[in-house]
């Protein structure tokens, strides 16, 4: 059985200890006592080095502790070290959840159902359909005054039949490890805690979330907060000198600059839609008629909404026929008027099918698609006639 250091003193950053087992060819160490902290109860697991060999992960396998290393070590005494930023922010972030859970059960009597702490942000997810913007600023701002209040947060062990009066049931029996936070908490945590709420520094609520008829909210505590915050600063101030106005100012102007862009793109559609036609029908009128008396024009370009208003300008006209090519990728559209003898539909299904692609439409107007450009010539030599 692996005796857990961090249970006692979270604190301790160093310590010797014995291999006890090795697995995996060494890289997979048992210790007789660890500082190191396994992945539990939403918290992640340390990182640091075994006898100078980086642990790259820590497993609770209940009764023992499993160090998996980057390379083997040899049995015997070790000394160990975590890695304390990374610690640290981890006890910030956990009691900080401890914090924010219970101000949620004082002010709103929400409960918290699970935890999680992710590398950038944390997040709980609470009891609670929803919770407007007024609650969680008063959460928040709650557990900034339960911060500055540097209320202790103490680790004892109670008996699992006494009283304890926790803020959540415990499912275990036996011998319970209590974390409290003065006059505030009670929980059974088997996690890493800072000793002072005056430790867990800035808490900042974040995001909240419906997830299955919850809500979630996402929170930062101490340097993460404090970094997330300077990151905001930096994106409001970019946006901000982008639009050339005072931070407060920005939702507004960013809001009309985004009304006024959907403006000047239908206003900018309906110009070239109107440009398309005048030039399908000036294109007409220029057009030549063959022997039988047909007007025919083909276009190369990009097969969208300017050069199928441009081919329907020109059909409009009588005995018309206009085709349209795109290289890339590979396509025709067929435009005919009723009374040119031309069936599009017909034609351009016919003649893509023959060089191996696929198309259709009705007798005014069709389209087609081919594999490559040789086999596009072939469908523009055959609809051409
Ligand atoms: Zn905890």
């Amino acid at each position: 059985m692996t005796e857990r250091l961090y249970y006692d003193d979270c604190y301790q950053r160093e310590f010797q200890a014995r291999v006890v087992e090795t697995a995996d060819d060494g890289r997979r160490v048992y210790l007789d006592r660890t500082a190191f902290y396994p992945t539990s109860g939403g918290q992640p697991f340390d990182v640091g080095t075994i006898a100078g060999v980086a642990v790259r992960e820590v497993v609770d396998e209940e009764d023992r502790i499993a160090h998996v290393l980057e390379a083997p070590v040899a049995a015997g005494e070790v000394a160990a070290r975590i890695d304390w930023e990374r610690r640290f922010d981890h006890m910030q972030q956990h009691t900080g959840q401890h914090l924010l859970s219970a101000v949620l059960i004082e002010l709103f009597n929400i409960p918290t159902l699970s935890f999680h702490m992710g590398a950038v942000s944390s997040s709980i997810e609470v009891g609670a359909p929803q919770i407007d913007a007024a609650r969680m600023e008063r959460a928040e701002e709650r557990c900034a005054e339960i911060v500055a209040e540097a209320r202790p947060a103490l680790i004892s062990y109670e008996d699992s039949t006494a009283e304890l009066g926790l803020r959540k049931a415990s499912a275990r029996s036996g011998t319970l490890r209590i974390v409290s936070i003065d006059r505030l908490d009670r929980s059974a945590c088997g996690g890493t805690h800072v000793r002072s709420t005056a430790e867990i520094g800035p808490v900042l609520l974040r995001k909240i979330e419906k997830i299955r008829g919850n809500v979630r909210i996402e929170f930062v505590c101490g340097l993460r907060a404090i970094r997330r915050a300077r990151q905001d600063f930096r994106t409001l101030s970019e946006i901000s000198r982008l639009v050339s106005v005072p931070f407060d100012a920005t939702p507004a102007l960013v809001a009309a600059q985004v009304e006024k862009a959907k403006s000047l793109e239908k206003s900018s559609a309906r110009l070239a839609a109107e440009l398309a036609k005048r030039e399908g029908a000036e294109l007409y009128a220029a057009t030549v008629a063959d022997a039988a008396g047909v007007r025919r024009a083909t276009e190369r370009g990009a097969i969208a909404d300017a050069m199928r208003a441009r081919a329907q300008a020109f059909v409009a006209g009588s005995k018309a026929v206009f085709l349209a090519v795109s290289e890339n990728p590979p396509s025709v559209l067929l435009a005919a008027s009723g009374d040119s003898g031309v069936h599009a539909g017909d034609r351009v299904k016919a003649a893509v099918t023959a060089a191996g692609g696929r198309g259709g439409g009705n007798a005014g107007l069709a389209q087609g698609s081919v594999p490559d450009a040789k086999a596009l010539e072939g469908v523009v030599r055959e609809l051409g006639r």
